[in-house]
This record gives C-alpha cells, structure tokens and sequence, in this order.
C-alpha cells in the first residue's frame, strides 16, 4: 500500500471543482479581496468533468476510497451532477460527499440524489441572521440555508452534517444556541477551530475558541459525554448527548492538531494535487495529462507525489519563526 514520509496511507480524495463561490466569507473569501474585478481561474484552465473522473480513477487505484467535492461552492459549477454521475462508477469507491453553503440545495439537490451522490454537509455558522450575514458577506440569509438543509432533508439525506467555523466576538456567543438546534432536527453538528488558513484572513490565534471550550460551553447547557472515534485518519472528535440526544463533533486542527492520522489529498480546479491544506504548490497534472500522459506516467506522478509527503503544518505552525506567506487559499482547494 502506498505510503508517505510518516507511514501515513492515502485514504481521502478532495475535489475542489471550481475557485468561485456566491459568498464572501469573512474567513474565506473577505470581499475586499474578491470584488467584481477579481480574476478567478478561466474555463479553459478548469479540469473537465471527464479529466477529474480519469484523474480520481488513478488516484483510487492508490488507495483513496472517499471522495468529496468541495470548492469554492461547489454547486455554481453547472451541472455537478454529471461528474457525481461519473465518480460513483469508479471501482473502489465507498463515498461521495459534498461540502456546500446550501444556497443552491432546492434546485440542485434531486438531482445530485439521482446522479448517487452520497451524503451531504452544510455550512452554517449561526442562526443569528446578523452574525451570520456578517460572516458571508451579506450573500445569504439563514432561512435560505435552512431551506436547502430541508431540501436535502426531503430527498432523503438525513442526518445532514453540518460545519461551523468558530470565531470568538463574532460567532461564539451563538455557538450553544445552533448545538440545540442541531440536537432537535437531528442533524450531526461539528464545529470547527478558525484556521490560519490562506493568507488573506488576518488571523490571529487570540480569534481562536479551542475545542475544549466549545465543548465546555455546549457541556453546561446539554450535557456531553465523550463518544469513540469510528475510524482512523477520523479528524473530528466525536462527543454524544447525555440524554441519548445525538452527538457532535469538534475540529481542533489549531489546538490538537491531528496531522499524524491525516490521510488527505486535495485536487485544485486546474488539476494540482495538493498534500496538505497549508501547503505552497501543488503538483501538476493536468498539463502533463492534456500533453497525452498515459495513465501510467500521470500514476508514477501521484505516487511519487505521495510517497514524498512529508506534511504536518498545524503541528509545527507554533514552532514556526516565520509565517509561511505563500499558502493556498481556501477558497482554492476547499475545506
Ligand atoms: N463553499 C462550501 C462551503 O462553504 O461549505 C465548500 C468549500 S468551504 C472552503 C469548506 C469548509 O471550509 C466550510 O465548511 C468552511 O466553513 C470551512 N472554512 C473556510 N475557511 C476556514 C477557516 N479559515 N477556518 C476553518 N474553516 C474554514
Ligand atoms: Fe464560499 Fe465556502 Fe469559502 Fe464561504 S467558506 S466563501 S461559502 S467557499
Ligand atoms: Fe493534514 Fe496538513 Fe492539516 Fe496536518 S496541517 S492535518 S497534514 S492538512
């Protein structure tokens, strides 16, 4: 089995299959940065549907057996659909999930169901209608999320994830608020640490809330217990209701960092792979592939990708002396 610099298996496929997104999270994509004559990647520079298809089919043959779509949003590339359509038929695959804000879930979600798409994880950061506009840019509303999580609901995909960044002073304050909904709709909620992903968020670890605390805060209201992990690379730490009410999950990539269970590879829109989501370059595929790379050549490129990874940022990010400047972004490789 192929293994990194860390003995660590590849397990996980993230797709990213487009830079642009309907939002503007503060965190993500801050809309002073991304405004109307901002550049994102031309079409011509996108992997097609039947690039990403043949390039995950080598990259499943190596061991990943998970797949996510993720962007951006992904659900502004025009018929998403079709390339669900095409993953789920690769041998060796077990999942195919998707990441998404929701806005687009009514009109799109029957279809993704039909083409087999999996599971489903919605974004939400707050039922707060002003925290949450403030987090995106004023591009949504609650209710609009809330619709297409009832959509997804409705064709089938429950319990839906759901993803929450934590920010302390801008959405902390609502964090016990939205568990006890997600409790009561039965959806499985995880909150995530702020990360110093990018480079254009401006974090700084004062505007991290550790995961011990937001279990702390959300334990003095519904009581927690700790639940075991299901399996290994698994990044959430899983925590279930006392009352046999559900469980919850919490992502402390900033304060327990879990790099040595990471298993994780990441596939930019214009066909890089990328080893980890702190990482600078990624590796090309698509030129070689669209120069008529045979599929041995493009695996000896994966492999060799893989077999060379020696990744652990969020583990050495306190020793670091200097920030590293030339990080993905976000938006580009996805969550
Ligand atoms: N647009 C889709 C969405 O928001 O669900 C998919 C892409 S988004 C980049 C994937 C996930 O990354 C989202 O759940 C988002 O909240 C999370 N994310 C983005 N920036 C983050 C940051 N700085 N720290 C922690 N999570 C972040
Ligand atoms: Fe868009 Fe998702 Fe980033 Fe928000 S987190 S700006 S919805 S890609
Ligand atoms: Fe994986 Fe990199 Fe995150 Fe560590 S910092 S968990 S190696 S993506």
């Amino acid at each position: 089995m192929l293994r990194d610099k860390f003995n660590r298996p590849l397990r996980d496929l993230r797709i990213s299959v487009t830079d642009r997104c309907n939002f503007r999270c503060t965190y993500c994509m801050p809309a002073e940065v991304f405004g109307e004559a901002y550049q994102f990647l031309p079409k011509s520079h996108l992997l097609t549907f039947e690039e990403i298809a043949r390039l995950t089919g080598l990259i499943v043959q190596q061991g990943a057996v998970k797949l996510r779509l993720t962007g951006g949003e992904p659900l502004v590339r025009q018929e998403l659909e079709k390339l669900v359509a095409l993953l789920v038929k690769i041998e060796g695959v077990e999942d195919v999930a998707l990441t998404t804000n929701a806005y687009f879930l009514p009109q799109k979600v029957l279809a993704l169901k039909m083409a087999g798409l999996q599971r489903i994880t919605v974004s939400l950061d707050s039922l707060d209608e002003a925290v949450f506009q403030k987090m995106n840019g004023k591009r949504s509303s609650v209710a609009k999320v809330l619709a297409g999580i009832e959509a997804a609901v409705k064709a089938g995909y429950a319990p839906i994830k759901i993803n929450s960044v934590v920010q302390r002073g801008v959405n902390d304050e609502t964090l016990v608020e939205l568990a006890g909904w997600a409790k009561e709709q039965g959806h499985i909620i995880r909150f995530i640490e702020y990360m110093d992903v990018g480079t254009l968020n401006g974090w700084r670890m004062d505007d991290v809330v550790p995961a011990k605390e937001i279990i702390e805060r959300i334990n003095a209201v519904l009581p927690l217990e700790p639940a075991d992990q299901h399996y290994f690379g698994e990044v959430a730490e899983r925590w279930r209701y006392k009352d046999g009410g559900g469980e919850i999950g919490v992502i402390a990539s900033v304060t327990q960092p879990f790099c040595g269970a990471c298993t994780r590879l990441r596939l930019s829109p214009e066909g890089r792979l990328f080893t980890c989501l702190f990482g600078t370059h990624g590796v090309d595929l698509r030129d070689p592939m669209r120069d008529g790379a045979s599929d041995d050549d493009l695996t000896e490129i994966i492999r060799g990708t893989w077999q060379k990874r020696a990744d652990r940022y969020s583990e050495i990010r306190t020793s670091l002396t200097q920030p590293v400047r030339n990080k993905v972004q976000m938006y580009h490789i996805g969550g």
